[in-house]
């Protein structure tokens, strides 16, 4: 693993599984009635992100959810978010709504429609700075979605975090090889989280109780960054790479203070 790939998800409060998108979780499972403004502490953390992002020069892909897109303010800060950091940010997909598609029954339409809404969104509000790349909402992803990605135009799957822990969110069969081989057989390159002897280091684990050490010190011995012009080429290429990510929301932790745990800043 030479080089890593920096990635955020841009999920606010109103979209954690125990709110809406997940069959068994939420208190509202479809997610018809969750309202959608942006809180006051997403704003400030795209805000706090963005100077991290100018301040350090690191190529960050910023993996969104398309209903921020819809409400005014938190399209303005998306956008504003892109105008000042510019090449440095490539923006792909976290779906639409942050659905759990894979904790659904399988509903392949249903999932290539909404990649390919988020696609247009993303190519619309970010023109040349979209990629068709994707990620899972809440980390869920069944084999049979990888087909239903594939038709959606997605080149670039990143949601399996391959660890024993989190095997429930596999799919029926509870095994992150058949997600892997699905895709693979899809025709979509899959980019497995970066995890440290099984255990997973990114996202939730930078923060929980007996994992928040072992996540760190395995960012601390991250490979070198990708550059802003080698994302496309490396992410969409065949050579192995360090896949970590981060919530925009973490930026707010610390009062304010918190970084990606990243050697180099
Ligand atoms: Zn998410």
């Amino acid at each position: 693993m030479s080089r890593t790939w920096l990635t955020v998800d841009t999920d606010d409060a109103h979209h954690r599984p125990w709110r809406q998108g997940h069959p068994t979780r939420s208190k509202d499972p479809s997610g018809q009635w969750t309202a959608r403004q942006p809180s006051k502490a997403w704003i400030a953390s795209i805000e706090r992100f963005g100077d991290w992002v100018q301040q350090t020069g690191h190529a960050v892909t910023v993996f969104v959810i398309q209903d921020q897109l819809v409400h005014p303010h938190a399209r303005k800060a998306l956008l504003d978010l892109a105008a000042r950091c510019g090449t440095l940010l490539t923006f792909a997909s976290h779906g639409t709504s942050h659905r759990a598609w894979g904790a659904w029954p399988e509903d392949a339409a249903g999932l290539t429609a909404a990649v390919k809404r988020s696609f247009a969104a993303n190519e619309e509000a970010f023109g040349e700075q979209a990629r068709p790349w994707f990620r899972a909402p809440s980390g869920y992803v069944a084999p049979w979605m990888a087909e239903a990605l594939a038709q959606a135009g997605v080149t670039v799957d990143s949601s399996v975090n391959p660890s024993r822990l989190v095997r429930r969110k596999a799919g029926p069969t509870r095994r992150w090889s058949d997600v892997i081989e699905a895709m693979d057989h899809a025709g979509v390159l899959e980019r497995t989280w970066h995890v440290h002897r099984g255990w997973p280091v990114c996202g939730p684990a930078l923060h929980l109780p007996g994992m928040a050490g072992r996540a760190r010190r395995a960012w601390n011995n991250l490979p070198p960054l990708l550059m802003a012009e080698e994302v496309k080429g490396a992410v969409e290429g065949r050579d192995e790479l360090a896949t970590v990510y981060w919530h925009v929301v973490d930026h707010m932790r610390r009062k304010g203070r918190w970084r990606p745990p990243l050697r180099s800043t």
